[in-house]
Parts: structure tokens; C-alpha cells; sequence
């Protein structure tokens, strides 16, 4: 979702003249698009922007004015606190502010040119009552693979999650406006379109014709889109994988068999102190019932370690689910208090070092998970969407409809230039756990053959 709202920030600023750089130093204006979920995630940004007042500061003395922005949930938890720490930085902006960006960057000139020193900065982290997709200009560039964000903020209200405070209230941008949006991505060049929301599946836009749309009818209409060959939607909760969605994934072809469904532990317990509105069983049936539409569907999922509460027989729970599922892929974090949230004042903190060693064992029979899955496709055919460079001219980077990353060496760099962008048949030669490599399934001397599906 940041990658996503970075993107439109440079959308937004285009028109202002600004264009990327390829390094700090070349930057008149850097923006730090920042992330809250996790504490290490704030203090990263601090330790950040300290390297880049050393930036700053030789910058202006070199009489060249640079400027620093924070945009992002840290900017938008912290807002002043930010300027009291960083008193250099220039622009202190949430995730639903940016589109008014141009307005800031005016009023920031203008203070640096009044006042010199600590107490300039400019500060907007409202959540208006506009929504920030209304002003936005168009999104014109794209790689093969596109995010579109969808849906946005959270009413979920997990014990131990910042989302609902920082992103702010859900809310689902008309069905209309995302069509539209992806109409002109596939223009530009996308093939696959990855619709986000921090709870995708609780997507519930304006219908075109009156009412509203839920997830599984809007991913029906992107599927009628002509050269959109692949759909994906993350994130997900448990709770809104509601019937018809799990049907669309019987339904509709261009819909990927891979999804990232978080589950955060094995545990009824745990579940029921994170707050997560579910239990281990709802979560199994419906898995079972998206295995049912869709057998090849691969599962990923998120884990919390060492939530306040968490005991070890409740930390085998989630072992147990683990080995119950099987994972293509999955993230685990240790549990981090976020003030503010309800399970920053629960008892029965789980020490640290418990949750080290917790993190350690989970992450291993993932690991273990993953590298099983990925050796199950040596020697196998897959159609594997070219969307990136890879190491030398006549490498390709890319995914499989199950989301693993694929290199693809071709014999020559006129046959990659050739694939760039589309989706190939492949061979896979050998997996590793976070990757696959591969040749194209067919080497011809026609580069049209070889890029052909
Ligand atoms: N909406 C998604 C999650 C979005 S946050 C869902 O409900 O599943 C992404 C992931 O960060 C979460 O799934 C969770 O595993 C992790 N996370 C969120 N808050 C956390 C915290 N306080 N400590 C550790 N991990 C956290
Ligand atoms: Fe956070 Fe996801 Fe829970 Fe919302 S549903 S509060 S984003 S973990």
C-alpha cells in the first residue's frame, strides 16, 4: 500500500516539476513514506532522518535549499512529536493528506523564507472528509504488474493493531473510479492488477448503477477487462471471506490461485484476546471451502508471536495449524506493543527472549513449508508473468499464478526484450527457498515463439 500511495505522491508532484532522482544527494525534496505497524518500523525513521539532516545541513550550506518530508502512519501517530525530534524536517503529512501536497509545499517555502530554524515545519494529518481518490490525478504509469488500491483503513480493531488509528475509518472507493483505473493501467501496460485495502475482502463500494459492490462482484467486472490476464487482492481477514468470494475463486480464471489470508495464531485463546472475531475452526472450514473451488490455491498467512497472554501450549496451537495447512508462504513477526491499542495495557507480557525463540521455531517449519512447496514445481511447465530485470540483459524476473518470484535466463537479450512484460511458459530448473529459476519452456530462433503462452 505504501509502494501504491508513493507512486501517486510522485503523480501528485509531477505537475509541480518534480521528477524522481536516482539518489539523495540529487534530491531538492525527500519524502519518507513511512510505516507504523511494528516499533521498529518508527525508530528506523528516526535513525533515517538523522542521516539525512547531515544531507540537509551540507546542502544549505552550500546555499541549496532541500526539503524533508514524513509522510506515512509514523508521521501521522507522532505528528508535532515528529517536529520536536526532527526540528529540520519540513513536511509532516498522514496517509490521507497527500494529495495535498502542492498546498504544503507552498507553505513550507514560504515559512523557510520567513523564519529560519526549529518551529517551521508543516504539519496536515487530518482524515478530511473528502476522500484524497477524488483529487488525485489520474494514475498514468505502470509497470506489467499494478497495485490499485481499493479500499482503505480498518473498522476491525485488533487488540494489538495501530491500523484503525492511522489509517483511519474503512473506506471503499465507488466501483466506478476502480474500474476506471484499471482501464487505463491495462492501457499502459498492466497485466496483472493487485487490488489493496488493509481488509480488502470487507470491500463494499458504490455499485455503478446504485447499491454497492462487494469485493467478489467487482473482481468479476475487472475480469471482463480485455489484456488484464491477472487479478490478486491482499489483505484479507477471516471474517469477510464471505461466500461468494470464496465461490469467485472457483469462478473466475484470471483470479490467481494464491492467497494471503492472515490468521495471526492457532490458538482460540489468543484469537479471542487479539480480538480477531474468529476461531481456528472458522478459519480451517474456510479453507477447505476455497480448496474445494479452487484445488491448486496456495495459502499464505501472517503470525503474531508472544501476543500478551500467549502461553506455549497455545504457541504449539499455532505449530499445529501451521502443519495443518501447509503454507506456500508466510510472514511472523514478534508481537510489538503499539501504545494506544488495548493489548498494550494487558497483563502477561510474553518475555522477549520467549519470543525470540518462538519466532525461531515457527519461521523454521515455514521455511521448511516453503522450500517444500517451491521444490514440488522442479521440472514443471508454469506461466510466469515477466515483470522486472533481472541480473544481465539476458535475464527476467517474474511470478507464478502462485506468487513465487522466477528468474528466467533466455539465450540472448533480444529474446528478453521480447518477453519483457508478458506472460511466458516456462521451465522450471531448480527451487530455492525464495525464488525459482527457469528458461523458457520453448527456445526458438522466433522471439515471438518463445514469448508466446
Ligand atoms: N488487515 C490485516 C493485517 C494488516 S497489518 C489482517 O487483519 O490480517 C499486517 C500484519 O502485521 C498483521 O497481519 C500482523 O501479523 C502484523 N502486526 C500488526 N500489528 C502488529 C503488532 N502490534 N505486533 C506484531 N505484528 C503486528
Ligand atoms: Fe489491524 Fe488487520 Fe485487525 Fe484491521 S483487521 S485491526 S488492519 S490486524
Amino acid at each position: 500500500m505504501n509502494v501504491y500511495d508513493a507512486r501517486r505522491m510522485a503523480d501528485v508532484l509531477a505537475p509541480l516539476g518534480y521528477a524522481h532522482v536516482e539518489t539523495p544527494e540529487d534530491a531538492d525534496l525527500i519524502i519518507l513514506n513511512t510505516c507504523h505497524i511494528r516499533e521498529k518500523a518508527a525508530e528506523k525513521v528516526y535513525s533515517e532522518l538523522g542521516r539525512l539532516r547531515q544531507l540537509k545541513g551540507d546542502r544549505e550550506d552550500g546555499g541549496d535549499p532541500m526539503m524533508i518530508g514524513v509522510a506515512g502512519c509514523v508521521a501521522q501517530a507522532e505528528g508535532t512529536e515528529m517536529l520536536r525530534r526532527a526540528p529540520y524536517v519540513d513536511l509532516v503529512f498522514g496517509p490521507q493528506t497527500y494529495h495535498r501536497l502542492p498546498e504544503m509545499i507552498a507553505r513550507a517555502l514560504r515559512a523557510a523564507g520567513e523564519t529560519s530554524g526549529p518551529g517551521r515545519g508543516v504539519i496536515d494529518t487530518e482524515f478530511p472528509v473528502e476522500s484524497k481518490f477524488d483529487s488525485l490525478p489520474q494514475a498514468v504509469e505502470t509497470g506489467p504488474s499494478a497495485f490499485l488500491t481499493v479500499q482503505e483503513g480498518c473498522d476491525r480493531f485488533c487488540a494489538f493493531c495501530v491500523v484503525p488509528y492511522t489509517r483511519g475509518a474503512e473506506y471503499s472507493r465507488p466501483a466506478e473510479d476502480v474500474l476506471a483505473e484499471a482501464r487505463r493501467l491495462v492501457e499502459a501496460g498492466a497485466r496483472e492488477i493487485t487490488l489493496l485495502g488493509q481488509n480488502v475482502n470487507a470491500y463494499h463500494g458504490a455499485a455503478p448503477s446504485g447499491g454497492e459492490w462487494r469485493l467478489a462482484a467487482l473482481l468479476e467486472a475487472l475480469a471482463d477487462i480485455d489484456g488484464l490476464d491477472r487479478i490478486r487482492y491482499t489483505t484479507s481477514h477471516p471474517r469477510d471471506m464471505t461466500a461468494d468470494l470464496i465461490e469467485a475463486h472457483g469462478r473466475i480464471g484470471k483470479l490467481m490461485p494464491f492467497l494471503h489470508l492472515p490468521v495471526q495464531s492457532g490458538s482460540d485463546q489468543v484469537l479471542a484476546a487479539m480480538n480477531r472475531q474468529h476461531r481456528v475452526e472458522d478459519y480451517l472450514r474456510i479453507i477447505d471451502q476455497l480448496r474445494e473451488q479452487r484445488p491448486d490455491l496456495a495459502l499464505s498467512s501472517d503470525f503474531i508471536v508472544g501476543h500478551p497472554g500467549e502461553t506455549e501450549e497455545d504457541f504449539e496451537a499455532t505449530l499445529a495449524l501451521v502443519r495443518q495447512v501447509g503454507y506456500a508462504q508466510a510472514y511472523s513477526f514478534k508481537y510489538s506493543l503499539r501504545p494506544g491499542t488495548p493489548a498494550s495495557v494487558m497483563k502477561d507480557a510474553v518475555p522477549d527472549g520467549e519470543k525470540s525463540d518462538r519466532l525461531a521455531r515457527l519461521q523454521s517449519l515455514l521455511k521448511d513449508q516453503q522450500q517444500a512447496f517451491n521444490d514440488s514445481f522442479a521440472g514443471l511447465t508454469v506461466p510466469v508473468l515477466l515483470d522486472r530485470r533481472g541480473r544481465g540483459d539476458a535475464q527476467l524476473a517474474g511470478r507464478t499464478p502462485w506468487m513465487q518470484a522466477v528468474h528466467v535466463d533466455f539465450e540472448a537479450s533480444s529474446q528478453a526484450d521480447a518477453a519483457y512484460g508478458r506472460t511466458v511458459s516456462v521451465r522450471i530448473l531448480s527451487a530455492h527457498p525464495n525464488s525459482l529459476a527457469a528458461k523458457p519452456n520453448e527456445v526458438t530462433a522466433s522471439t515471438q515463439e518463445a514469448a508466446a503462452v
